[in-house]
Protein backbone atom coordinates (compact mmCIF):
# COMPACT_ATOMS: atom_id res chain seq x y z
CA UNK A 1 0.00 0.00 0.00
CA UNK A 2 2.72 2.30 1.29
CA UNK A 3 4.49 2.00 -2.00
CA UNK A 4 1.21 2.34 -3.89
CA UNK A 5 1.06 5.58 -2.19
CA UNK A 6 4.66 6.79 -2.87
CA UNK A 7 4.21 6.45 -6.81
CA UNK A 8 1.40 8.57 -6.42
CA UNK A 9 3.70 11.09 -4.75
CA UNK A 10 5.79 10.65 -7.80
CA UNK A 11 9.11 10.34 -5.25
CA UNK A 12 10.96 7.69 -5.48
CA UNK A 13 12.18 6.92 -1.89
CA UNK A 14 13.51 4.27 0.47
CA UNK A 15 10.24 2.66 2.16
CA UNK A 16 11.11 1.23 5.24
CA UNK A 17 10.28 -2.68 5.21
CA UNK A 18 9.56 -2.73 1.47
CA UNK A 19 12.40 -3.37 -1.32
CA UNK A 20 12.23 0.19 -3.57
CA UNK A 21 14.27 1.69 -6.28
CA UNK A 22 16.53 4.30 -4.87
CA UNK A 23 17.53 7.32 -6.71
CA UNK A 24 21.12 7.91 -6.50
CA UNK A 25 21.14 11.74 -7.93
CA UNK A 26 18.56 13.13 -5.50
CA UNK A 27 18.74 13.19 -1.63
CA UNK A 28 15.15 12.02 -1.10
CA UNK A 29 13.86 11.49 2.24
CA UNK A 30 13.20 8.19 4.23
CA UNK A 31 9.90 6.75 4.84
CA UNK A 32 8.18 5.60 7.89
CA UNK A 33 4.98 3.92 8.21
CA UNK A 34 3.88 4.75 11.86
CA UNK A 35 2.20 1.58 13.57
CA UNK A 36 1.13 3.78 16.93
CA UNK A 37 0.48 7.10 17.57
CA UNK A 38 3.23 7.12 20.27
CA UNK A 39 5.87 6.20 17.37
CA UNK A 40 4.49 8.72 14.88
CA UNK A 41 4.70 11.40 17.53
CA UNK A 42 8.94 10.47 18.44
CA UNK A 43 9.33 10.85 14.46
CA UNK A 44 7.68 13.89 14.03
CA UNK A 45 9.66 15.36 17.28
CA UNK A 46 13.01 13.87 15.58
CA UNK A 47 12.08 16.20 12.72
CA UNK A 48 9.96 13.80 10.18
CA UNK A 49 7.14 15.92 8.12
CA UNK A 50 3.92 14.00 9.25
CA UNK A 51 1.85 12.28 5.81
CA UNK A 52 -1.75 11.70 6.06
CA UNK A 53 -3.84 11.93 2.85
CA UNK A 54 -0.70 13.17 0.64
CA UNK A 55 -2.60 15.58 -1.11
CA UNK A 56 -0.46 18.71 -0.29
CA UNK A 57 2.58 17.13 0.94
CA UNK A 58 2.51 15.35 -2.24
CA UNK A 59 2.53 18.16 -4.15
CA UNK A 60 5.05 20.20 -2.21
CA UNK A 61 7.66 17.05 -2.39
CA UNK A 62 7.07 17.23 -6.01
CA UNK A 63 8.30 20.43 -6.26
CA UNK A 64 11.14 19.48 -3.91
CA UNK A 65 10.64 22.58 -1.66
CA UNK A 66 12.91 21.94 1.17
CA UNK A 67 12.09 18.15 1.21
CA UNK A 68 12.12 16.37 4.85
CA UNK A 69 15.12 14.35 5.45
CA UNK A 70 12.55 11.76 6.99
CA UNK A 71 8.46 11.20 6.78
CA UNK A 72 6.08 9.18 8.89
CA UNK A 73 2.81 8.24 7.62
CA UNK A 74 -0.25 8.16 10.01
CA UNK A 75 -2.44 6.62 7.55
CA UNK A 76 -2.60 3.78 9.75
CA UNK A 77 -3.42 4.85 13.13
CA UNK A 78 -7.06 3.38 12.98
CA UNK A 79 -7.93 5.78 16.46
CA UNK A 80 -7.63 8.89 14.02
CA UNK A 81 -10.12 7.78 11.57
CA UNK A 82 -13.15 7.53 13.79
CA UNK A 83 -15.88 10.31 14.69
CA UNK A 84 -16.56 9.25 18.60
CA UNK A 85 -19.79 10.19 20.01
CA UNK A 86 -20.01 11.69 23.90
CA UNK A 87 -21.99 13.00 25.80
CA UNK A 88 -21.15 16.81 25.21
CA UNK A 89 -20.39 16.47 21.50
CA UNK A 90 -18.25 15.11 18.82
CA UNK A 91 -14.61 13.70 18.25
CA UNK A 92 -14.09 13.74 14.51
CA UNK A 93 -10.37 12.01 14.03
CA UNK A 94 -8.08 13.72 11.97
CA UNK A 95 -7.69 11.16 9.22
CA UNK A 96 -11.63 11.25 8.16
CA UNK A 97 -11.71 11.82 4.71
CA UNK A 98 -13.43 15.05 3.66
CA UNK A 99 -15.41 12.16 1.64
CA UNK A 100 -16.37 10.85 4.62
CA UNK A 101 -17.23 13.75 6.62
CA UNK A 102 -19.36 15.57 3.34
CA UNK A 103 -21.36 11.69 3.90
CA UNK A 104 -21.51 11.48 7.57
CA UNK A 105 -24.99 10.53 8.77
CA UNK A 106 -24.54 12.66 12.01
CA UNK A 107 -22.60 15.37 10.58
CA UNK A 108 -25.50 16.34 7.96
CA UNK A 109 -27.68 16.11 10.91
CA UNK A 110 -26.12 18.06 13.50
CA UNK A 111 -23.53 20.27 11.62
CA UNK A 112 -24.88 20.49 8.29
CA UNK A 113 -22.95 23.72 7.76
CA UNK A 114 -19.63 21.53 8.18
CA UNK A 115 -20.67 18.91 6.18
CA UNK A 116 -21.19 21.46 3.26
CA UNK A 117 -18.02 22.69 3.35
CA UNK A 118 -16.21 19.51 3.13
CA UNK A 119 -18.59 18.35 0.24
CA UNK A 120 -17.78 21.77 -1.76
CA UNK A 121 -13.89 21.48 -1.42
CA UNK A 122 -12.04 20.50 -3.88
CA UNK A 123 -13.44 17.91 -5.95
CA UNK A 124 -14.33 14.37 -5.10
CA UNK A 125 -10.98 12.18 -6.39
CA UNK A 126 -9.51 14.68 -3.89
CA UNK A 127 -11.81 14.17 -0.95
CA UNK A 128 -11.68 10.56 -1.32
CA UNK A 129 -8.46 11.07 -0.05
CA UNK A 130 -7.71 14.34 2.03
CA UNK A 131 -8.38 13.91 5.75
CA UNK A 132 -9.44 16.55 7.90
CA UNK A 133 -5.71 16.96 9.74
CA UNK A 134 -4.02 17.44 6.43
CA UNK A 135 -7.02 20.23 5.27
CA UNK A 136 -6.17 21.92 8.44
CA UNK A 137 -2.34 22.05 8.17
CA UNK A 138 -2.37 22.60 4.30
CA UNK A 139 0.18 25.48 2.88
CA UNK A 140 -1.45 28.62 1.09
CA UNK A 141 -0.88 27.72 -2.29
CA UNK A 142 1.72 30.14 -3.68
CA UNK A 143 4.07 28.89 -5.90
CA UNK A 144 6.52 30.96 -4.52
CA UNK A 145 6.11 28.86 -1.34
CA UNK A 146 6.17 25.89 -3.11
CA UNK A 147 9.27 26.30 -5.50
CA UNK A 148 12.37 25.28 -5.08
CA UNK A 149 14.72 28.35 -4.45
CA UNK A 150 12.21 31.24 -4.42
CA UNK A 151 12.58 32.78 -1.02
CA UNK A 152 9.76 33.69 0.71
CA UNK A 153 8.25 34.73 4.80
CA UNK A 154 6.48 32.03 5.73
CA UNK A 155 9.69 29.95 4.61
CA UNK A 156 12.13 32.00 6.80
CA UNK A 157 12.73 35.08 4.09
CA UNK A 158 12.53 38.31 6.13
CA UNK A 159 9.79 39.21 3.78
CA UNK A 160 6.90 38.44 1.11
CA UNK A 161 8.32 38.28 -2.29
CA UNK A 162 5.48 37.64 -4.38
CA UNK A 163 5.14 39.85 -6.64
CA UNK A 164 2.08 41.59 -6.05
CA UNK A 165 -0.23 40.79 -8.81
CA UNK A 166 -3.77 39.73 -8.08
CA UNK A 167 -4.66 35.87 -7.65
CA UNK A 168 -7.95 34.31 -7.50
CA UNK A 169 -6.17 32.89 -3.69
CA UNK A 170 -5.03 36.50 -2.80
CA UNK A 171 -5.76 37.49 0.53
CA UNK A 172 -8.09 40.67 0.52
CA UNK A 173 -7.23 41.73 4.33
CA UNK A 174 -3.83 41.53 6.38
CA UNK A 175 -1.72 41.29 2.90
CA UNK A 176 1.31 42.71 4.43
CA UNK A 177 3.07 39.61 6.22
CA UNK A 178 1.54 37.42 3.03
CA UNK A 179 -0.51 38.14 -0.21
CA UNK A 180 -1.62 34.51 -0.07
CA UNK A 181 -5.03 33.46 1.29
CA UNK A 182 -5.30 30.36 3.85
CA UNK A 183 -6.79 27.78 1.77
CA UNK A 184 -8.90 25.61 4.02
CA UNK A 185 -12.21 25.19 3.85
CA UNK A 186 -12.81 23.30 6.45
CA UNK A 187 -11.18 25.69 9.57
CA UNK A 188 -13.43 28.31 8.78
CA UNK A 189 -16.86 26.67 9.27
CA UNK A 190 -14.94 24.82 12.26
CA UNK A 191 -13.76 28.52 13.99
CA UNK A 192 -17.15 29.43 13.69
CA UNK A 193 -18.63 26.48 15.42
CA UNK A 194 -16.03 27.25 18.20
CA UNK A 195 -13.83 23.49 17.76
CA UNK A 196 -11.08 22.72 19.66
CA UNK A 197 -8.31 20.50 18.58
CA UNK A 198 -6.83 18.17 20.02
CA UNK A 199 -2.82 17.48 19.60
CA UNK A 200 0.07 14.67 21.03
CA UNK A 201 3.30 15.27 21.25
CA UNK A 202 6.35 13.59 22.94
CA UNK A 203 5.43 16.42 26.06
CA UNK A 204 1.93 15.12 26.41
CA UNK A 205 -1.78 16.21 25.12
CA UNK A 206 -2.43 19.87 24.56
CA UNK A 207 -6.25 21.28 23.44
CA UNK A 208 -6.61 24.45 22.06
CA UNK A 209 -9.24 26.44 20.58
CA UNK A 210 -8.79 25.90 16.54
CA UNK A 211 -8.17 29.33 15.50
CA UNK A 212 -4.76 28.73 17.78
CA UNK A 213 -3.94 26.69 15.15
CA UNK A 214 -2.96 29.62 12.78
CA UNK A 215 -0.11 32.10 13.56
CA UNK A 216 -1.45 36.08 15.02
CA UNK A 217 -1.25 38.34 12.18
CA UNK A 218 1.88 39.95 10.77
CA UNK A 219 3.57 36.75 11.83
CA UNK A 220 2.92 33.78 9.56
CA UNK A 221 6.02 32.40 9.42
CA UNK A 222 6.90 29.13 9.43
CA UNK A 223 3.79 26.07 9.52
CA UNK A 224 0.70 26.58 11.32
CA UNK A 225 0.77 25.07 14.85
CA UNK A 226 -0.52 25.76 17.96
CA UNK A 227 2.34 24.47 19.81
CA UNK A 228 5.68 22.57 18.20
CA UNK A 229 5.78 21.19 14.49
CA UNK A 230 6.12 18.20 16.13
CA UNK A 231 2.54 17.83 17.44
CA UNK A 232 0.40 15.77 15.68
CA UNK A 233 -3.41 16.53 15.58
CA UNK A 234 -5.16 13.82 16.78
CA UNK A 235 -8.62 15.47 16.89
CA UNK A 236 -11.20 18.11 16.19
CA UNK A 237 -13.90 18.39 18.94
CA UNK A 238 -17.32 19.85 18.43
CA UNK A 239 -19.72 20.86 20.97
CA UNK A 240 -23.47 20.01 19.87
CA UNK A 241 -25.00 23.39 18.87
CA UNK A 242 -27.17 25.16 21.45
CA UNK A 243 -30.64 25.59 21.17
CA UNK A 244 -31.52 28.62 18.69
CA UNK A 245 -27.89 28.71 17.41
CA UNK A 246 -28.25 28.47 13.50
CA UNK A 247 -24.94 27.73 11.99
CA UNK A 248 -24.01 28.10 8.15
CA UNK A 249 -21.89 27.98 5.20
CA UNK A 250 -21.58 28.95 1.54
CA UNK A 251 -18.70 29.10 -1.04
CA UNK A 252 -17.64 30.28 -4.32
CA UNK A 253 -15.08 28.43 -6.45
CA UNK A 254 -12.26 29.20 -9.18
CA UNK A 255 -11.98 26.49 -10.87
CA UNK A 256 -11.55 23.18 -8.83
CA UNK A 257 -10.77 25.02 -5.37
CA UNK A 258 -12.87 26.98 -3.36
CA UNK A 259 -11.43 31.05 -2.91
CA UNK A 260 -14.41 32.50 -1.51
CA UNK A 261 -16.42 31.13 1.63
CA UNK A 262 -18.79 32.42 4.09
CA UNK A 263 -19.02 30.47 7.57
CA UNK A 264 -20.94 31.64 11.13
CA UNK A 265 -22.81 30.22 13.57
CA UNK A 266 -25.55 32.68 15.24
CA UNK A 267 -27.78 32.78 18.33
CA UNK A 268 -31.31 33.57 17.54
CA UNK A 269 -34.35 34.63 19.60
CA UNK A 270 -37.53 35.63 17.48
CA UNK A 271 -35.57 36.12 14.21
CA UNK A 272 -33.06 38.34 16.03
CA UNK A 273 -29.69 37.54 16.22
CA UNK A 274 -28.27 37.94 19.79
CA UNK A 275 -24.55 36.79 19.02
CA UNK A 276 -22.68 36.31 15.99
CA UNK A 277 -19.47 34.46 15.14
CA UNK A 278 -18.91 35.11 11.44
CA UNK A 279 -15.43 33.66 9.77
CA UNK A 280 -14.56 34.44 6.32
CA UNK A 281 -12.41 32.11 4.17
CA UNK A 282 -9.67 32.58 1.26
CA UNK A 283 -9.91 36.53 2.39
CA UNK A 284 -6.55 36.59 4.60
CA UNK A 285 -3.19 34.73 5.39
CA UNK A 286 -5.53 32.79 8.14
CA UNK A 287 -9.19 31.87 8.31
CA UNK A 288 -10.75 35.95 9.22
CA UNK A 289 -13.16 36.28 12.06
CA UNK A 290 -15.43 39.08 10.60
CA UNK A 291 -15.76 41.28 13.48
CA UNK A 292 -17.36 44.10 11.75
CA UNK A 293 -19.81 42.16 10.28
CA UNK A 294 -20.91 40.43 13.30
CA UNK A 295 -21.07 43.73 14.76
CA UNK A 296 -23.46 44.56 11.71
CA UNK A 297 -25.68 41.11 12.40
CA UNK A 298 -26.03 41.55 16.37
CA UNK A 299 -29.81 43.11 16.48
CA UNK A 300 -30.97 41.98 13.29
CA UNK A 301 -33.40 40.26 11.98
CA UNK A 302 -31.72 37.24 10.46
CA UNK A 303 -32.23 37.29 6.73
CA UNK A 304 -29.88 36.69 3.81
CA UNK A 305 -29.93 40.35 2.78
CA UNK A 306 -28.77 40.87 6.67
CA UNK A 307 -25.77 38.68 6.20
CA UNK A 308 -24.88 39.78 2.96
CA UNK A 309 -25.02 43.56 4.03
CA UNK A 310 -22.93 42.67 6.79
CA UNK A 311 -19.67 41.01 4.98
CA UNK A 312 -20.46 44.09 2.59
CA UNK A 313 -19.51 45.92 6.25
CA UNK A 314 -16.67 43.71 6.66
CA UNK A 315 -14.91 44.34 3.39
CA UNK A 316 -15.84 47.94 4.32
CA UNK A 317 -12.43 47.81 6.63
CA UNK A 318 -9.54 47.57 4.40
CA UNK A 319 -9.03 48.95 0.93
CA UNK A 320 -9.46 46.47 -1.92
CA UNK A 321 -6.73 45.32 -3.84
CA UNK A 322 -6.61 46.35 -7.67
CA UNK A 323 -8.27 43.53 -9.16
CA UNK A 324 -10.10 41.73 -6.41
CA UNK A 325 -13.47 42.61 -7.32
CA UNK A 326 -14.66 39.34 -8.28
CA UNK A 327 -13.58 37.58 -5.02
CA UNK A 328 -15.67 40.63 -3.10
CA UNK A 329 -18.78 39.83 -5.17
CA UNK A 330 -18.31 35.86 -5.03
CA UNK A 331 -18.54 36.66 -1.01
CA UNK A 332 -21.38 38.66 -1.12
CA UNK A 333 -23.24 36.31 -3.38
CA UNK A 334 -21.81 33.42 -1.12
CA UNK A 335 -23.33 35.23 2.16
CA UNK A 336 -26.54 35.62 0.19
CA UNK A 337 -26.99 31.99 -0.17
CA UNK A 338 -25.57 30.46 2.92
CA UNK A 339 -28.43 31.32 5.05
CA UNK A 340 -30.42 29.35 2.79
CA UNK A 341 -28.27 25.83 3.02
CA UNK A 342 -27.38 26.53 6.67
CA UNK A 343 -30.21 25.12 9.33
CA UNK A 344 -33.45 26.43 10.07
CA UNK A 345 -33.77 29.64 7.84
CA UNK A 346 -36.11 29.45 4.97
C1 LIG B 1 -7.36 20.17 -7.27
C2 LIG B 1 -7.39 20.53 -5.81
C3 LIG B 1 -8.39 21.35 -5.33
C4 LIG B 1 -8.43 21.68 -3.97
N1 LIG B 1 -9.45 22.46 -3.53
C5 LIG B 1 -9.56 22.69 -2.21
C6 LIG B 1 -10.68 23.40 -1.68
O1 LIG B 1 -11.57 23.82 -2.41
N2 LIG B 1 -10.74 23.58 -0.34
C7 LIG B 1 -9.77 23.10 0.50
O2 LIG B 1 -9.88 23.26 1.72
N3 LIG B 1 -8.69 22.45 0.03
C8 LIG B 1 -8.58 22.23 -1.29
N4 LIG B 1 -7.51 21.54 -1.77
C9 LIG B 1 -6.45 21.14 -0.85
C10 LIG B 1 -6.73 19.79 -0.26
O3 LIG B 1 -8.00 19.78 0.38
C11 LIG B 1 -5.65 19.52 0.77
O4 LIG B 1 -4.42 19.40 0.08
C12 LIG B 1 -5.91 18.26 1.55
O5 LIG B 1 -7.06 18.43 2.35
C13 LIG B 1 -4.74 17.95 2.44
O6 LIG B 1 -5.07 16.81 3.18
P1 LIG B 1 -4.07 15.55 3.20
O7 LIG B 1 -4.63 14.57 4.17
O8 LIG B 1 -3.82 15.06 1.82
O9 LIG B 1 -2.79 16.27 3.79
P2 LIG B 1 -1.24 15.91 3.63
O10 LIG B 1 -0.77 16.31 2.28
O11 LIG B 1 -0.98 14.52 4.06
O12 LIG B 1 -0.64 16.91 4.71
C14 LIG B 1 -0.77 18.32 4.53
C15 LIG B 1 0.00 19.02 5.65
O13 LIG B 1 -0.64 18.79 6.89
C16 LIG B 1 0.22 18.14 7.81
N5 LIG B 1 -0.61 17.16 8.51
C17 LIG B 1 -1.45 16.25 7.96
N6 LIG B 1 -2.10 15.57 8.93
C18 LIG B 1 -1.65 16.07 10.10
C19 LIG B 1 -1.94 15.77 11.47
N7 LIG B 1 -2.84 14.85 11.83
N8 LIG B 1 -1.28 16.48 12.42
C20 LIG B 1 -0.36 17.43 12.10
N9 LIG B 1 -0.06 17.74 10.82
C21 LIG B 1 -0.69 17.08 9.84
C22 LIG B 1 1.32 17.52 6.97
O14 LIG B 1 2.52 17.44 7.69
C23 LIG B 1 1.41 18.50 5.81
O15 LIG B 1 2.24 19.60 6.14
C24 LIG B 1 -7.43 21.19 -3.10
C25 LIG B 1 -6.41 20.37 -3.58
C26 LIG B 1 -6.39 20.04 -4.93
C27 LIG B 1 -5.29 19.13 -5.41
S1 LIG C 1 4.73 35.21 2.26
FE1 LIG C 1 2.80 34.38 1.41
S2 LIG C 1 2.36 35.48 -0.51
FE2 LIG C 1 4.49 35.94 0.13
S3 LIG C 1 5.70 34.52 -1.06
FE3 LIG C 1 5.29 33.52 0.90
S4 LIG C 1 3.38 32.33 0.72
FE4 LIG C 1 3.58 33.71 -1.07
Amino acid sequence: MLARFVKRLGANVPVHGEAHAVSRTRAYPEWHLASSLAEATWRAFQGAAVVAGGVDLGERLRLVRRAPRSIVCIRGLAELRRLDVRTDGVCIGTLVTLQELAQSPLVLERFPALARAAGLAATPAVREVATVGGNLMQYPRCWQLRTEGRPCRRSGAGRCHSDGSWRADGALFDRRACASAHPSSLAPVLIALGARAEAHSVSGLVRVPLDRLYPPRRSSAGRPVCTTPADILTCIHLRWPAPGAVTFFDARRTGDTVTAAVAGSVQVRDQVVEAARIVLGGVAPSPWRARAAEARLVGARLCPAALRDAVHAELAIAPAPAGSAAKARDLQSAALTALRVGEGVS
